[in-house]
């Protein structure tokens, strides 16, 4: 499956541009978000700008960036995979952000989904689980200038509490339930999206809105994530 797409990748016309210059890049980026992303549905303009503006072929190994704009997920390493760039654009819509937001994310892979809240919301506090991505995502967000981006190595189930509440929160692995921490420290009238559902079967991406306490839920599509990992203290 994924020779296949690889070789699809080869023929297809965004190959075209030159690797390393930034312009060809740019020009890559205007075709992902019209094609991919407006087309599909995707509507808010500060979205879409985000989209358009950050570097997404940064945050692929280097082997992959001539084909970092197209309409899939890569792998980045350890096992993960950077999104396809329509759910990163969804799942951020999905969040209705104001710039005076803070923002949860669990699962920060390559650092490319926290860029782009980044560019939406006053702060990303942001927990990978795993110590190489989350280092090398830190070092590579600190090098692009981004001073409101909080990356730490831990578990995503604990959420991060003594930064807490925040204003939404996106979890871009997938566990079987909504985990209770994240939404425990979500604000009264905070959102949430994340994927619910075993690796074997479809998941659900759930967006949910806190009210009196309580998460108010639902479905929005059928997606497939990576698992939420369950770390050694749950
Ligand atoms: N948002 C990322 C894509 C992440 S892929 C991007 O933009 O590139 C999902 C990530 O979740 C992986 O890096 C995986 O290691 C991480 N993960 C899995 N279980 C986790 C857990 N319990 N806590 C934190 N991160 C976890």
């Amino acid at each position: 499956m994924y020779i296949v797409s690889f070789l699809l990748s080869l023929i297809s016309p965004q190959k075209s541009a030159s690797a390393e210059n930034p312009e060809s890049y740019t020009l890559l980026r205007e075709q992902m978000v019209k094609e991919q992303i407006a087309n599909r549905g995707v509507k808010d303009e500060r979205v879409l700008k985000a989209m358009r503006s950050v570097p997404r072929h940064l945050f692929v190994p280097k082997s992959s960036r001539s084909i970092s704009y197209q309409d899939r997920p890569l792998p980045i390493g350890e096992g993960q995979t950077i999104s396809q760039p329509y759910i990163v654009a969804y799942m951020t819509e999905a969040l209705n952000l104001k710039p005076k937001d803070r923002v949860l994310e669990i699962g920060t892979g390559s650092g490319y989904q926290a860029a782009i809240l980044a560019e939406l919301a006053k702060e990303v506090y942001t927990i990978e689980l795993v110590p190489i991505l989350g280092n090398r995502a830190s070092k590579l967000l600190d090098e692009m200038g981004y001073k409101n981006i909080f990356v730490k190595v831990g578990d995503g189930y604990k959420g991060w509490p003594d930064k807490a509440p925040f204003d939404a929160v996106i979890v871009t692995c997938a566990p079987d339930k909504i985990p209770k921490a994240l939404i425990d420290q979500l604000k009264e009238g905070g959102r949430v999206i994340i994927p619910v559902g075993s690796q074997f079967r479809a998941q659900k991406l759930i967006r949910g809105v806190k009210k009196n306490g309580r998460l108010v839920t639902q479905d929005v599509m059928s997606v497939l994530f990576v698992p939420m990992v369950e770390g050694e203290n749950k």
